[in-house]
Order: C-alpha cells, then structure tokens, then sequence
C-alpha cells in the first residue's frame, strides 16, 4: 500500500526522522492557515506547496512551488488544488490533485549551499537481506544516475542477524562526503530511517532528496513510502492511511469481493482460478498474438456470483474484445463452474464479447457439454491449444 508524502513522513517522524515540516491543506484557505501557522513555528515565511499524489516527479510537472509570502501561498494552492498533474509517472491525463503540503522552506541560504542526496531502503530479494541504497546526487531521477554514473550509487546490507550496525551507519555518512556537524547527524538519520523501515513493515522507502541544509541539519524532504500489505493487520492506524482516490476504481472494487484482480493494457481479458494457471493464461494469449486485458484470479471457489461479479469487473475495460475463461476443476467441480458462467451469461445483458472457456478437471466432458448446449455464444475448449487456437480465431 502506498502512502501520501505527508503520511509517509509522519510515520518517518515517528520515529525520529527529521523531516521537513509540513500541514496538509485541502482547500487555499486551508493552506493560508497553515502558512501562518508554520511561520509562527519557524520564522522564514517563506513555504514549498506540494501536490499530494501517489506519483513521483511532481516537481517536473509544476506540482511543487515555492510561495514567497501568503498571497502566493493562496494563489499557488489555488492553482494545484484540483488541477490534473502530469509527471513523468502519471498517465497523460495525469492524477487529480485533492491536497496539498505546505511544508516550510528548508533550502534557505546561509554558510553553505544546500546539498541533495539520494537514499532508498529496500528489499534485496537476491540475497534476502535489506539495503539501504544511497548516492550524492539526489533530486534527480535514480534511474538515469544508474545508467550515467553507476559508480555514485552506493549500498549498505544489513545482516538481519545484527541488524544496522553504527560503522554502517558513519560509513553512509562518509560515503556522501560529509563532515562535522552533518557527518553526526547523518549517521543519526541513517538509523532512524531504518529503525522506522523495520518497525513500520515497510516494503520501500525512497527518500529523494534527503537534504543538507545551510546550517548543516539533514533533512527528509519528500518521502515515497509503501507498507506491506501483508503486515497491516499489525498497523491498524496505517490500514487507515489508504486513499483510495489514488487507487484504480476496477481493483479496488475486485477487492471489495475478494478477486484478485490486476487492471493491464491488453484486449484479452481473462478468468482463472490460481496465479500460477493465470499467469500461464496469459503467456498463452500472447502466443496467440493478443495481449492479456487483465490478471484474475478468482480463487478456489468459482460459484456463479463470483464468475459473475469477475465478468462485470472484465466488461468494465473498454479494451476487451475477447474473454477467455480457464478453470482447472480440482476441488471445485468443473460442472459448477460451466453452470456458474450459464447462469452468469443470462443474467448480463451487456456481454458483447466472443468468450471461450477451458475447464479441465473433474467433470471437464460434463461441463463442456453444458456449454455447447446452452444456446449462448461461449466456446469450449479443453485443451490449452485448442483454446489458444480460438482466442486466435476470434482476434482476427
Ligand atoms: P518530486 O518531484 O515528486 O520528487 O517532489 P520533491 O518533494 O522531491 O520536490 C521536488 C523538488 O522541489 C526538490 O527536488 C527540490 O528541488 C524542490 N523543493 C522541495 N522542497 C523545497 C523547499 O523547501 N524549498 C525549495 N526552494 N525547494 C524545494
Ligand atoms: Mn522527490
């Protein structure tokens, strides 16, 4: 699950993380309000407005502006409050902005320039331990440093066994080149970052830039953070965090009935039960030159509600111009099924796509026949091929 900027740093912050202070606004009022009140904290008066969306590079794309007093402040959040925003991460059309951070300005001049890292905590998934992944030069987009400059990314393994170690931790600081004042507090940040990485169940933070300020402070100044779904029953107040605005309506609704359901770009949609079969469906589709619309994975009980409410979920994308079912009948009987899309057929009226069905399994011949002579436009196949062959037919 991923997080807002706001809600990731207030989680980092929670755990000692400086980061750069901010107060959520929906709406310019709201954020005048916060301006005033961040000024009083802090004095500089002057404030970074930033959109909140579930997408990097929103500086690029003009979600991320400096306010140099209040009336800019108002003008600014008046400005990216509602607009759709276009980064290099968004679609074209772009994410709707609802909020915005009005955060204080932390790029203040003063004895030195203000300096940008970059720095991740992830997963290594090649050695099973986690890493934090850091380099000089933050602000910029970490793809193009991996492919220009390799060499100024560098990495720190943490032993699960020790956990971060303190040398680790001064090692990251000297590997940035810092010094003095900043070389502490860097080594301070390191392991609160990672403290929270821990404690949190996160899967991934990305801090870019993490920043060192005029007087030698560091700073989290944007924060990308996703929680491990698969730990949130252990965070009931970060299960709270999920804005489902930023969430693809189709999958947040195939959630709502337990499918599991992954929204993709192609014309072929299809229904099967078990990720493995449902990724070999889609190799499968692609073999017979089209491209899977979806991933569906409607679990061990295909009843005609589910292969029902699966349909409704697959006509909702406009690109679908076939549908291909694949069931394999082990505990659920394939008879059902077949019975369960006949049913499920009849009761939609909107079905206007060629579909075949593959049942293999316990009673594949009974059900096959129940297709056949039930009238409606469905295709049965039992055979892997022999599907594929018809997907072909009805693509071209
Ligand atoms: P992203 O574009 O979505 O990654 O958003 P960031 O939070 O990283 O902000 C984008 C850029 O805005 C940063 O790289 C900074 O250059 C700039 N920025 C962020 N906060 C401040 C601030 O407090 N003052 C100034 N002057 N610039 C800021
Ligand atoms: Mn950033």
């Amino acid at each position: 699950m991923n997080l807002h900027e706001y809600q990731g740093k207030e989680i980092l912050n929670s755990f000692g993380v400086q980061i750069q202070r901010g107060i959520v606004a929906t709406t310019a009022d709201e954020a005048v309000e916060a301006a005033k009140k961040l000024t009083e904290e802090t004095g500089t008066g002057w404030h970074v407005i930033k959109a909140q969306v579930h997408a990097g590079g929103r500086g690029k794309g003009g979600g991320v502006k400096l306010a140099k007093n209040i009336k800019e402040v108002a003008d600014i959040a008046n400005d990216i409050i509602g607009m759709n925003l276009v980064t290099p991460q968004t679609s074209a059309e772009g994410k709707k902005v609802h909020q915005v951070l009005v955060a204080e300005d932390v790029y203040y001049p003063g004895d030195n320039e203000p300096e940008e890292y970059y720095m991740s905590v992830l997963l290594n998934r090649s050695n099973g331990r986690n890493m934090i992944m850091y380099s000089t030069e933050g602000g910029m987009d970490i793809e193009t440093v991996a492919e220009e400059t390799p060499h100024l990314i560098f990495t720190e393994e943490i032993d699960p066994a020790t956990g971060l170690l303190p040398f680790q931790a001064r090692r990251v600081a000297f590997n940035l080149g810092l010094s003095g004042q900043a070389f502490k507090q860097m080594t301070k940040f390191v392991q609160a970052l990672y403290t929270a990485y821990e404690k949190s169940d996160s899967s991934l933070f990305e801090i870019n830039p993490v920043l060192k300020t005029s007087d030698d402070k560091i700073i989290a100044v944007d924060a990308k953070v996703t929680l491990d779904d698969n730990a949130l029953f252990r965070h009931k107040d970060y299960a709270a965090l999920r804005d489902v605005r930023e969430e693809n309506p189709v999958e947040v609704e195939a959630k709502e009935v337990g499918l599991n359901y992954v929204d993709l770009d192609g014309n072929v949609g299809c229904m099967v039960n078990g990720a493995g079969l449902a990724m070999a469906t889609m190799d499968l589709i692609k073999q017979a030159g089209g491209e899977p619309a979806n991933f569906l994975d409607v679990g061990g009980t295909a009843d005609a509600e589910r292969v029902e409410a699966a349909f409704n979920l697959i006509l909702k994308d406009p690109n679908v111009k076939a549908i291909l079912v694949n069931i394999f009948g082990g505990i659920v009987r394939c008879d059902r099924v077949a019975q369960g899309i006949v049913d499920a057929y009849k009761n939609m009226k909107n079905i206007d796509v060629p579909i075949i069905v593959r049942l293999q399994g316990t009673n594949a011949d009974i059900a096959k026949e129940l297709i056949d002579n039930s009238g409606l436009d469905v295709q049965s196949a039992i055979e892997f091929q022999e599907a594929a062959d018809k997907v072909q037919k009805v693509l071209s």
